[in-house]
């Protein structure tokens, strides 16, 4: 494919759910795998959906995701501005051009005159459309005189430019996601295309600017697949037809549970992200937590969403960027809803962090601990990551999981200190404590030989010393190996916590 260009165009009105990511994640792996452009436009022609702040955060959202646009606002680009609101002189013309050429016409017809068309045809159980059937009996440059048209105009009423819809004919599409899809004209509506604020609509303004910006591949959730009718008549009016782009629908993204589209309300019920990146709004249910505060890294959020809607036919489940933009192909996305599976996502952030060297998780896991007050070198924290990394699923787990590596554990198992801690046992710990103080060289595999050595010859059973032994280190049965765990906290500590954790069981279990 040659010179490619995709394009994501999202509208700034509020927090950018997953469900676009996951389309720009699609756009980009295209336009990457065949050296082509990927270009950001902001579709922000609504200004009464116009929200402060939701532009800064979609492009923060795609260079997290590593998803930085070749061209648009703020990058630049040949084909700009990348902004609608700054093309707004631009889109006249051509709403000017489908009247002139018979395929649109002023509408005159206020609000509040079709809110009663509206409610009047809801009360007749039908919905009202403007369309070719009623055209004809409204207010506009088909029904009332030429002079009349001009006068309204010029004493300033208001009026927009609607299309024309022709009757009785079918819109073809070859999806390459659905394959054909039709639909009759009769069933579309004289969509608005340019506003009675001069603003045009989100049909206009795209398919201009999809032409002037000579996009190739149009690839975008199925919800715009109905408007999709209305685009390609407007490709033909405007005599654009054989440049036209090729048109992708992506699955719906679906709720957890498989039953209905996910929301942006179910992050928030659910207790979990469906957003990039947190999002503060003017109340609390406007305010969502992201991935990325959740603690996922955007390497496994990007595979998470590759794989929702798209598989590569294979077994390969674990992608990096690169491997993911050799893999990708349009024709393996698939028709029906992708389930938004949190436990997988966490599953994909696992994987990746157990995948990736723990040099370069340190930059991720630092600021955890010192965030908490923890300052240690280097060197002790690719320690603690080496330990830990295969055992978490996000990364405040890295404290959550190993805050007994920085400092005393503040939860004790109660419960299995009183299953495993017997007061005659108290001796053989004392001897224990004192043989680890007699180790010199402090490594796994030499403590591990010497507490071995100790359990057989005093005949005690490791079933009922490891545990024990664990719960005084770190106050759990659960963790890494337990004699790496006591390299990490270091001969002194080591001590210290056995001895200190006699005090604890006694009071647990006496
Ligand atoms: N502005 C539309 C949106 O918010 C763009 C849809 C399209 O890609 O054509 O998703």
């Amino acid at each position: 494919m040659e010179n490619i260009r995709l394009r994501f165009a999202p509208s700034p009105t509020g927090a950018l759910h997953i469900g676009g990511i996951r389309t720009a994640r699609y756009n980009f792996l295209l336009a990457r795998k065949y050296n082509g452009t990927f270009v950001l436009r902001i579709e922000d022609t609504d200004q009464t959906r116009y929200v402060p702040g939701a532009e800064e955060y979609i492009l923060d959202a795609l260079r997290w995701c590593g998803l930085s646009p070749d061209e648009g606002p703020g990058i630049g680009g040949d084909y700009g501005p990348y902004r609608q609101s700054e093309r707004k002189s631009i889109y006249l013309k051509y709403a000017e051009q489908l009247v002139a050429s018979g395929h649109a016409y002023y509408a005159f017809d206020t609000p509040e005159e079709l809110a009663i068309l509206r409610s009047r045809a809801e009360s007749d159980g039908n919905t009202f459309k403007y369309d070719a059937k009623v055209r004809h009996q409204l207010t506009n440059s088909l029904t009332i005189s030429q002079e009349e048209v001009h006068e309204r105009i010029n004493r300033g009423d208001d009026y927009t430019i609607r299309l024309a819809v022709p009757q009785d004919e079918l819109v073809l599409i070859d999806d390459l996601v659905r394959g054909r899809v039709q639909f009759h004209t009769n069933e579309l509506d004289d969509k608005v295309m340019l506003k009675s604020d001069g603003m045009p609509t989100y049909h206009l303004a795209n398919i201009v600017d999809d032409h002037l910006m000579r996009i190739t591949h149009v690839i975008r959730g199925e919800e715009w697949l109905p408007s999709t009718a209305h685009h390609v008549l407007l490709y033909r009016f405007l005599g654009w037809e054989e440049t036209m782009p090729a048109f992708a629908h992506l699955p719906l993204i679906m709720k957890p549970n498989g039953k209905g589209k996910l929301s942006k309300r179910d992050g928030a019920k659910l207790g979990i992200p469906v957003f990039p990146l947190s999002w503060k709004g003017p109340t609390p249910e406007n305010t969502f937590i992201g991935f990325r505060e959740f603690g996922f890294l955007p390497e496994a959020v990007n595979n998470f969403l590759a794989f929702l809607g798209w598989n590569p036919g294979t077994d390969q489940e674990l992608f990096d960027m690169a491997d993911l933009t050799r893999a990708f192909s349009v024709e393996k996305i698939g028709k029906s809803g992708a389930r938004f599976d949190f436990d997988k996502a966490r599953w994909f952030n696992q994987q990746h962090l157990i995948k990736m060297k723990s040099e370069d998780l340190l930059p991720w896991v630092k600021p955890i601990i010192s965030e908490k007050g923890h300052h240690p070198d280097d060197a002790f924290l690719l320690s603690f990551i080496n330990l830990m990394k295969e055992r978490v699923h996000v990364l405040p787990e890295f404290w959550d999981q190993g805050n007994y590596f920085f400092t005393d554990y503040t939860h004790l198992d109660e419960k299995m200190v009183r299953k495993k801690w017997k007061p005659e046992l108290r001796e053989a710990f004392n001897h224990l404590e004192a043989l680890i103080q007699t180790i010199d060289d402090f490594n796994a595999e030499n403590i591990q030989h010497h507490v071995k050595y100790f359990i057989t010859e005093k005949e005690l059973s490791f079933g009922a010393i490891l545990p024990i032994l664990r719960l005084s280190l770190t106050g759990t049965t659960k963790g890494p190996d337990v004699f790496a765990t006591m390299v990490l906290l270091g001969k002194p500590e080591v001590t210290r916590r056995i001895s200190n954790s006699y005090l604890h069981f006694d009071k647990i279990t006496g």
